[in-house]
């Protein structure tokens, strides 16, 4: 896989991830793609948001990083979860943008963009991704029923200066042999160009 090479895997005591360093000032994160810990309980895994975080770092030049083996908390739960700070190490830009990718249940459309307790760092931003879902005819939510709060890897850098917010998909958006995929990888590409030429990424 092109690129692949440049991916690298780590671990420590909370799990392992693999991580990719790009040079644009922008980084996908999937903390679920491996089942995590949240309160004691195991929740389920959300498989394909790692590899979907990866291609679009790769096509873009940006930054990437996923769970990869087993996981003894919740990267998007536990406050202060070193995960957190691997993104601000491959980020080292406070001005970066910073799209948490997870997948939710089908709740009668097909992305929710949740965009945190500080949604004036991401204002300008995600209406841009929402003008490309629309391109495609792919529905959205904004804000409900995840807005990733206070706990959430969204509002932790949101608070570090990070233009964050989190992405909420179905799961066929992350299924390469739906008919849904194509149109999301389309429009997140689209949206990220757009970000490139409005200025938001440099
Ligand atoms: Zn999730």
């Amino acid at each position: 896989m092109e690129g692949l090479s440049d991916t690298t895997f780590h671990q420590a005591n909370w799990g392992s991830w693999r991580q990719l360093q790009g040079s644009v000032p922008i980084l996908f994160s999937a903390p679920h793609e491996i089942a995590q810990i949240r309160n004691s309980n195991m929740k389920v895994a959300e498989p394909g948001t790692g590899d979907l975080a990866f291609l679009l770092a790769e096509k873009v030049g940006g930054s990437a990083i996923a769970t990869a083996d087993v996981q003894a908390g919740d990267p998007n739960w536990d406050i202060g979860h070193p995960y957190r700070d691997v993104i601000r190490e491959l980020l080292p830009s406070p001005q970066g943008i910073v799209i948490d990718l997870h997948m939710m249940k089908d709740r009668g459309f097909m992305t929710c963009i949740g965009c945190g307790n500080f949604p004036d760092l991401v204002d300008g931003i995600w209406q841009e991704l929402a003008t490309e879902f629309t391109r495609e005819y792919i529905s959205l939510s904004v804000g409900w029923p995840f807005n990733g709060g206070r706990k959430t890897i969204t509002t932790d850098l949101q608070i570090s200066g990070y233009r964050a917010f989190q992405l909420e998909m179905r799961s066929d958006c992350y299924d390469t042999s739906s008919e849904t995929y194509p149109k999301i990888e389309r429009a997140l590409l689209a949206f990220v160009e757009k970000l490139k030429t409005n200025g938001s990424l440099l």
